[in-house]
């Protein structure tokens, strides 16, 4: 063992700072015991002047390496004021090595996220059989589904309908052509949406149909179409489809509650980010992106498009831009042109459509609310469960 190396490790373990003015005369002196004994010969010739030697420590005040200088160029000791000088440079040192690990580990992280990825989107994917099976049907009519109507109920319809239904409305507002939508993508693309949503009793593949839907008649039946782009009606459709993809039947302020993943990730609009999150996994997967004819300016305008379409369903958001909108009504605003006031009329269609149940025909309507009636009750079971306390259902926030 080199005569360097027993004073790094005697620093490391002592967690004091070694400064020796004449290194031979320490060694002869014996001052390092044992360690001293185990220098061999040959390292004696080799033997520096003075050594100043000091631990690194990271930000858990563990001793994660050793600073070492050795002689001092004017062959004097090194002083206090060196000692001081280079302990700061040992601090130095410990923040530089500190962020290194952590920068590996977040490298490290980061591929085992994208490994999770992968694997999450090829089984989130439909299957080739269920996307052939699809790709062959025959297509019935939208006045075969009443699409036109704002009475539209699924009720009747099976799970094979509701993608037919929803190929139509895509062919109707003729996003199919107009965008070189492949048609095996929209049918995979569709099936592997409604594969996303869970089973919960409101928030699931039957509600984002069904806003998907109201959305078709506000465009066409509400002629709301000739204020958009057709830019902006491909994102709208699916930005209703994905609107609460992935959604657990329990809302924000449970995340929030709960210090849940999710409300880690996104302090606001936490289920909203996440159901954008997993619309973007979907059209990333192979075989699943809608938007692949599209240029590149007009791709990251429709993702946009869809991002501010997600999020804006989250009814805290409608609250703080209402007042905004209801005063560009009052003062007669007809055009809606301009980035700021589409989006806000686009919001404000994601809100209504959203929550478009409540305006349905009584014997639809009380179906409907009896569901999100039960799937708010499991919630405050949750509740009762996972913090052992009285449900807090905070009446306004649970619909959308
Ligand atoms: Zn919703």
């Amino acid at each position: 063992m080199s005569f360097l190396e027993i004073a790094r490790r005697k620093k490391a373990s002592e967690r004091v700072i070694l400064n020796i003015g004449d290194c031979l005369t320490w060694y002869n002196l014996g001052k390092d015991g044992a360690d001293g004994g185990e220098m061999v010969a040959t390292y004696l010739s080799n033997l520096p002047r003075s050594i100043l030697c000091m631990p690194i420590y990271n930000g858990q005040r563990e001793v994660i390496g050793v600073a070492q200088l050795i002689n001092k160029r004017n062959n004097q000791p090194f002083t206090d004021s060196d000692a001081i000088t280079f302990e700061a440079f040992a601090i130095f040192c410990g923040l530089g090595i500190h962020n290194t690990q952590l920068y590996e580990s977040a490298c490290k992280l980061m591929a085992k996220q994208s490994v999770a990825l992968e694997c999450l989107s090829y089984h989130a994917t439909a299957s080739p059989e269920d996307t052939e099976r699809l790709r062959r049907d025959e297509i019935p009519s939208s006045a075969h589904f009443h699409l036109y109507s704002y009475d539209f109920s699924d009720f009747s319809l099976t799970d094979s309908d509701t993608c037919k239904a929803t190929i139509r409305m895509f062919c109707e507002l003729n996003l199919v052509n107009g965008f070189h939508i492949p048609y095996d993508v929209l049918c995979r693309w569709i099936l592997s949406v409604k594969k996303n949503y869970r089973p919960v009793k409101y928030h699931n593949w039957r509600h984002a149909f069904n806003v998907a839907q109201t959305m078709f008649t506000v465009l066409k039946t509400g002629k709301m179409e000739q204020f958009l782009e057709d830019l902006d009606i491909l994102g709208l459709m699916v930005a209703c489809l994905c609107h609460d993809l992935d959604h657990r039947g329990t809302n924000n302020a449970f995340q929030q509650l709960t210090a849940s993943p999710l409300a880690v990730l996104y302090s606001t609009s936490t289920m909203e980010h996440h159901h954008f999150d997993q619309c973007v996994m979907i059209l990333s997967s192979e075989g699943n992106n809608l938007f692949q004819d599209l240029s590149a300016e007009n791709y990251r305008k429709v993702v946009k498009i869809v991002e501010k379409c997600i999020l804006s369903t989250d009814l805290a958001m409608y609250f703080r831009k209402k007042d905004k909108f209801i005063e560009l009504v009052d003062n007669g605003e007809i055009s809606w042109q301009g980035e700021d006031k589409k989006d806000l009329l686009c919001g404000m269609m994601m809100t209504a459509c959203d929550v478009a149940a409540i305006a349905k025909p009584w014997e639809i309507q009380h179906k409907i609310a009896k569901l999100v009636a039960d799937e708010f009750f499991d919630q405050g079971d949750l509740e009762k469960e996972q913090l052992n306390q009285q449900p807090v259902c905070s009446g306004s926030a649970y619909l959308e």
